[in-house]
Parts: structure tokens; sequence; C-alpha cells
């Protein structure tokens, strides 16, 4: 049996199974669907479905390698693009693996230009476009890695914080999910958002990713009408203003040389943070930012920019701004690993295991042969590393080695 044909064959089974649940996201018949098609490698769209138990059946027959929903409700959704009837969209978020600088990166992913005369390959995050001839399209081989993984919930926490505290969205109007591949979801449906235009979206991506924060003071001169420096520099308590105060305090008890160095902090400056109890309780609690010889203003805007560096989330911009956005389907299959998108709850974020939780098949074992593989864990067992071999594995193991084109079933 070919390994497209073993993988089908279990997708299919998943589907079939009475015992699979896949949640419904809300007014499912307003929602355009999306199908990924594992034979012909066609995208279908435009479909609607009154019922799970209708998209179940569909499942079953077509077996798609991914399933996806609109974000958006149209009062048509079988229609063209254009003439669907936007009625409106959930806001959501992904977080990816893709745009996090992790330092593993380079290790398990490459990527090569598919201009055939080119061919050029790096490893790590794929650039834009091709360094040697511009191409834009290329062959990228990535890994669900746990460190990864941890980074992109790391990401995760610092947008759910700012949607609860600076936003004041509920735990009820979030959904938070793991995306099946290498990142996470988090959805909002709130009656103030759902008619958001794509500018408005916009604006909400730039403040979570801190993008056009000015770091500054308020009025600016005193009665001699000259500049009074401690107002070139204020934190107010609330927003991004509070969020760069703990920031820095957090920064500034663990920095290390290194760290302000990489802030752009040198010399005399970087000499006077050494007595970090005085400057932290001056600067920022008592807001006396130039009270410090050697550590002026100029010092502070550089260490609030880094700040606000770690301290934004990384978001994947474009997917927010797009009020027609297609995303994966909650509890369905990642074509890409065998791996379920399954929902929990905010509160548990940190305890969350993606590796435990989103497996989806829990039986059998079948004998692959892994071209090469980094170590792995999956369902509670280390797997790998792997380079050449023939091993027995557990189907989940063996389908998430031949979906990321590393493992070919044994015949
Ligand atoms: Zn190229
Ligand atoms: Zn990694």
């Amino acid at each position: 049996m070919s390994s497209r044909d073993f993988v089908y064959e279990k997708f299919s089974y998943f589907y079939s199974d009475p015992s699979t649940v896949i949640p419904p996201p809300s007014l499912l018949g307003q929602r355009e669907l999306g199908f990924l098609l594992f034979k012909e490698r066609i995208m279908l769209r435009h479909k609607v479905f009154a019922s799970i138990r209708d998209l179940k059946l569909f499942l079953g027959e077509a077996v798609p390698s991914d399933v996806y929903r609109s974000c958006a409700y149209y009062e048509n959704p079988t229609a063209e693009m254009d003439k669907k009837g936007w009625l409106g969209a959930d806001l959501v978020f992904d977080i990816d693996a893709d745009h996090i600088p992790t330092s593993c990166n380079k290790l398990h992913d490459e990527w090569t230009c598919i201009n055939s005369e080119c061919g050029f390959s790096g490893k790590g995050v794929t650039p834009e476009s091709c360094p040697i001839c511009g191409g834009r399209k290329f062959d990228i081989k990535t890994w669900p890695c746990e460190l990864c993984l941890e980074s992109a919930k790391q990401e995760t926490a610092k947008l759910i914080d700012m949607l609860e505290k600076d936003f004041g969205f509920s735990d009820k109007e979030m959904g938070v999910f793991f995306s099946g591949h290498r990142g996470y979801h988090v959805h909002v449906e709130n009656k103030a958002v759902k008619t958001l235009d794509a500018i408005a979206r916009k604006e909400i991506v730039d403040y979570i990713s801190g993008l056009g924060l000015t770091i500054s003071g308020g009025k600016a001169r005193g009665r001699s009408g000259k500049k009074r420096a401690s107002h070139d520099f204020s934190l107010h308590d609330f927003g991004w203003n509070k969020r760069l105060k703990l920031g820095l305090q957090v920064f500034l008890l663990n920095a290390t040389k290194e760290d302000l160095k990489n802030a752009g902090i040198k010399g005399k400056a970087a000499a006077a943070f050494e007595n970090k109890e005085l400057i932290l309780k001056r600067c920022v609690e008592e807001g006396r930012w130039d009270s410090i010889k050697d550590v002026g203003i100029g010092t502070w805007k550089k260490i609030a920019e880094y700040v606000m560096d770690l301290e934004s989330a990384k978001i994947d911009t474009v997917v927010t701004t797009d009020t027609h956005r297609l995303i994966r389907m909650n509890g369905t299959l990642h074509g890409k690993t065998g791996l379920k998108k399954v929902e929990f709850p905010a509160r548990s974020l940190e305890d969350f295991d993606p590796f435990k939780e989103a497996v989806a098949f829990k039986e059998g074992e079948v004998k692959v042969i892994v071209s090469d593989a980094p170590e792995f864990r999956l369902g509670g067992n280390l797997f790998g590393p792997y380079k050449r071999k023939t091993v027995e594995l557990p189907t989940a193991a063996a389908i998430l080695l031949i979906c990321k084109g590393r493992a070919e079933v044994a015949s």
C-alpha cells in the first residue's frame, strides 16, 4: 500500500467513525466551508452545511486532507465571493512558529527555491523572496517541534492577556485552539467585533504587535518654556504603558550585560544599571526617569523599545485583517500532521500538551521507513531521532512522519 493510500484510509476511518465528534462553529449554516481533497489536491470552496451531521456524512465520503470554515457569516455562503452578502466575521488570531524566530528553526526547518533554474536552499525561517533569483515560491520542510510550540504558546499567552485586560473580552467570548501543526488560534466572538472592517481589524493587529506605539511623555514644556526632560518620558498605568512598566521591571531584574547590550545599552549607562534596585525604585516606581546619572531619557527610550518587542505578541497579521478568511475547523485533522485542531480553556493554556491532546489515531502500529526525523514526543512516548531506518511505530507517529514527508510505509 502506498503511503498516501495509507493516510487516506486512516483519515477516512476517522471521519466515518461514529465516535468522532466535530464541534460545530456557531451559525454553521451561515459559514462558507472549504475542503482540500487528498487525491485531487484541489480546494473545494463555497460549500454550506445545515447541520454537523450532514457535514460528517460528507467528510466520510469525500475524505479531505484539510477542512476549513469561514470566520465570516454570509446571507448566501455558496455564492461567489462578491455576491455572498457579508454579515460579519469573528475576530481571529493565528500564532504560528513560522513567524517566530526560534533558535531551533535552523535545526529542523529547510526551504528550497522551486525555480528549477535556481534551486537555492537554506535553513531556518523561509525568506520573503529567494536571495538568488528573487522567486517567491519555496518547497518548505518544517517540523512541529516542542520548543517552537512552546514559544508559540508564550506568544498566545501574551495575546490572551491583552484581549482580556486591554480589550475586555471575557473567557466566554474567546475560543483558544491548538492548530494541529505549529501553532495556536484564538477566535473572538462578540457583537462589538462582528462588523469591524479590515481597517479596524488592522488597528487591533497594530495594538497587539505594538506597531506605531510612540514612547513619549505628555505636556512637554515647563514655565520657562524649556523642555523638562522627565516629561519626555513617562508611563501611566493602563494599556501598553502599564505593559511597558511591568516589562521594564522584569527585564531589568533579570537582565545580564548581554541583554543590556542587545537593548543598545553600553558604557556608563550599562555600568549604572549594576544598581538595579535603586534604578527600579526611583525611576520605574516613582517615575523620576532622569534622576540617575548616566541613565538618560534616551536610555529609557531604548530599553522601552526593546521591552515593547518582548511584550508584543507575534501574530500572523494577514489572518486577522482578512474578513473573508477560511480557518481550519475545530475537531478536524491537519493534513500535514494527522493531529486534530482542538479547543481548550484559555486558563489551561500553560498546561495544555498538544502532543497528547491532539492525537487522533490511538490504535495500531505500522512499519515505516524513515528518511530523516528529529527526536519527538507523541502520546506520551518518545521517538527517534531516525536516519534511514525501518521502524515499527504507533499509527499516530507513523502518520505524522508520513505527512511531514519524512517516512514511507514499508511494503
Ligand atoms: Zn531562487
Ligand atoms: Zn523548533
